[in-house]
């Protein structure tokens, strides 16, 4: 099951961001509100990963090899969330 979050959804929970790059391990932290101020309110996290991965050196590669994001804060907190 997937849910797409936007930043709006997200901005209560999480000041700081963090992401993740599956593929060549990149890491950073971006703010939240600063992402919002960027791309809007209403951006969905999942469309925010290309975006964000455009400047690792995989992002051109295809399918397969090409770089993906993930937040690893999310799956904590969807549970609190829901929990
Ligand atoms: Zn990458």
């Amino acid at each position: 099951m997937t849910i797409s979050r936007s930043l709006a959804d997200i901005a209560n929970s999480i000041e700081m961001l963090e992401i993740r790059c599956s593929r060549c391990g990149r890491t950073g932290r971006m703010s939240v509100a600063k992402l919002i101020d960027q791309y809007g309110p209403t951006t969905l996290l999942p469309d925010l990963g290309p975006i964000l991965v455009a400047d690792c050196e995989n992002a051109q590669a295809h399918d397969y090899a090409k770089c993906d994001v993930f937040y690893p804060q999310l799956g904590k907190m969807m549970d609190d969330l829901t929990g």
